[in-house]
């Protein structure tokens, strides 16, 4: 029986060549766990513009709309800068984003032992650390209006607006309380109510939301005092929710302190569906980097993690993502590594489908 349905869209540069090893994963859990997806293929980005003479086809973005899940590689190149801005690959991808309303911005900053002495912290603070930063997406000063550049007094003054109404926090605290219900079971809220009126709502709404998830720890902090503490003990943390522009910082410091552009996942979800499962988008949080694609050197984790938050949180599959993710430990742990984890002398590095098959061996491992 199928689990659920997931469009997998691969997009340009290295995307197609993560995403060949996620396809050899989901393939590993149909054939070994008896875990198997309902799964369909299409373009995004350059690759859709090249066939379609647009980022993304209606007919994809309605398949987006049914499934349970999407997962996307990378979009962009340096083939398709010439292009209006309104075909652009990107174009794609914020298409999606805006169409299924994918409020809820999901950013996990996790240290994988073995890689401990990539982040510029010390390993005692570092090593171990699993926290996830939800940002609100869709709303808050990137969005607020009034916003422009206006003169006033004979000069120029910039606006941009901070504007959240209840709905809109209520809806992204929802979210957050039920990965913390999926996680440590601990969420702290941050905005800055000593100084924001937004940020008193903000406050007053997920206070108010907590009652639904008595479960849940909650507590607040000011948000420059929580970029304070990210950087000083982050292990204190379990999920953290925040506005878009704080989320935007606060979740840029977290994922870099982890190492690794290569190896950082991310969700975007929006409400749930008829079945109970959110609106999801999973990609990783690189791009398409154009200047190793087609030579087998891009490193596939941050994509094979994205299915991985897609199982825990799309399919409500915690053990399976556990395995997967413990498999890639124990790879690490191995020393096996692509060329963008090198530290050490003497390494080779393997490919990218090199280090499928070393996670696909830990996979077999742990049956
Ligand atoms: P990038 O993330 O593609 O690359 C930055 C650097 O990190 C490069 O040196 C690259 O080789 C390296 N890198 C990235 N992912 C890696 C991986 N998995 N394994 C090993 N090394 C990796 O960012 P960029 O160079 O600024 O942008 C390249 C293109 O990607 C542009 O067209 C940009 O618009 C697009 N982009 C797309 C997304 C997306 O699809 N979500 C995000 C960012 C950039």
């Amino acid at each position: 029986m199928s689990i659920g349905s997931l469009l997998i869209l691969p997009g340009d540069g290295i995307g197609p060549e993560v995403m060949a090893e996620v396809k050899r994963i989901i393939d590993w859990f149909g054939e070994k766990r008896d875990l198997t997806f309902d799964v369909s293929e299409d373009l995004v980005g350059g690759a859709a513009y090249d066939a379609h003479g647009t980022p993304l086809h209606d007919d994809t973005m309605a398949k987006a709309q049914e499934v349970d899940a999407v997962l996307l590689g990378a979009v962009g190149g340096p083939k398709y800068d010439v292009l209006d801005f309104s075909v652009k690959p990107e174009r794609g991808l914020l298409r999606l984003r805006k169409e299924m309303d994918l409020f809820s911005n999901l950013r996990p900053a996790q240290c994988f032992d073995a890689l401990a002495d990539f982040s510029s912290l010390k390993r005692d603070v570092i090593a171990g650390l699993d926290i996830m930063i939800v940002r609100e997406l869709t709303s808050g000063v990137y969005f607020g209006e009034p916003r422009g550049i206006f003169t006033e007094n004979n000069e120029r003054v910039g606006i941009n607006t901070q504007r959240y109404t209840e709905s809109e926090i209520d809806r992204v605290a929802r979210s957050a309380f039920e990965l913390a219900m999926k996680r440590g079971k601990r969420l702290c809220s941050m905005e800055k109510a000593n100084v924001m009126e937004s940020g008193i709502l903000w406050r007053e709404v997920v206070t108010e939301v907590a009652k639904d998830y008595p479960e849940v720890e909650l507590s607040h902090m000011y948000a420059d005092a929580g970029g304070m503490q990210l950087a000083r003990w982050p292990k204190q943390f379990d999920v953290i929710v925040t506005d878009n522009l704080f989320g935007d910082l606060l979740s840029d410091v977290a994922a870099m302190l982890t190492g690794s552009l290569g190896m950082l996942p991310s969700a975007s979800l929006g409400l749930p569906m008829a079945n109970g499962r959110p609106k999801a988008l999973y990609e990783p949080v690189h791009g398409s980097a154009p200047d190793i694609a087609g030579q087998g050197k891009a490193n596939p984790i941050a994509c094979i993690l994205s299915f991985s938050m897609a199982l825990r949180y799309s399919f409500d599959l915690g053990a399976e993502a556990d395995r997967l993710e413990k498999a890639i430990e124990d790879v690490l742990a191995d020393g096996v590594r692509t060329a963008d984890l090198l530290g050490q002398e003497g390494v080779t590095p393997v490919s990218t489908s090199g280090m499928g098959d070393a996670i696909l061996a830990k996979l077999d491992a742990s049956l």
